[in-house]
């Protein structure tokens, strides 16, 4: 699990098209968090990054939205409201993930896990102390793993900063204290 936060809407948009660098085509990515949370920000930030000129809007009452012009497509879903399995394999989620040079965002994608693949990046989104303040786990599942150290050195700006002296998961961190 990789630990971000961020203060600002724009900082979750550009926490996002950081990570755009390092998707592939055929990766999905699944944005768990209360309405409000920042799911599509997260999405919006992405989809930006990838070059896409259009602006992306909640999918919320369209279920499946696509967006060309890109590196990649994006296939933009948000499944809250559906009685998702079926009308979610309606909208023909398996192709839209066997799409090779698209990328699948998923908003409540966490609610449909059992109808997705395995490998999967979940961003868990949770509301902060201050009401811009938001808490970013990035869950790497399956051959995401694989991808954990270019995520973390892509998303440094955001880690958490070690301040309950556990030790930091992916390698020494030692030396003098500084700012
Ligand atoms: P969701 O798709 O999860 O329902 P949205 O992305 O539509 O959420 O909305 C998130 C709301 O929270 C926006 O109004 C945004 O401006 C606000 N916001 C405030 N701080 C943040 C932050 N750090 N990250 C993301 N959104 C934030
Ligand atoms: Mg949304």
């Amino acid at each position: 699990m990789i630990q971000l936060r961020t203060s600002s809407v724009e900082a979750t948009r550009a926490l996002a098209a950081a990570l755009a660098e390092l998707v592939r085509g055929g990766d999905l990515i699944v944005l768990a968090g209360d309405l409000g949370a920042g799911k599509t920000a997260f999405a919006q930030g992405l989809g930006q990054a990838l070059g896409i000129d259009e602006p992306i809007t909640s999918p919320t009452f369209t279920l499946a939205r696509q967006y060309e012009g890109g590196r990649l497509r994006l296939h933009h879903l948000d499944v809250y409201r559906f009685d998702v399995t079926a009308e979610v394999l309606d909208v023909g989620l398996a192709e839209l993930l066997d799409d090779v040079d698209a990328v699948t965002v998923i908003e409540w994608g966490d609610v449909i896990r059992q109808a997705l693949p395995h490998d999967l990046l979940e961003v868990r989104i949770t509301l902060g102390e201050g009401d811009d303040d938001r808490d970013i786990e990035l869950h790497l599942i399956g051959g995401w793993a694989a991808r954990r150290r270019a995520l973390g050195a892509a998303l440094r700006s955001w880690t958490v900063d070690d301040q309950t002296g556990a030790a930091p998961t992916d390698g020494s961190q030692g030396g003098p204290v500084g700012c």
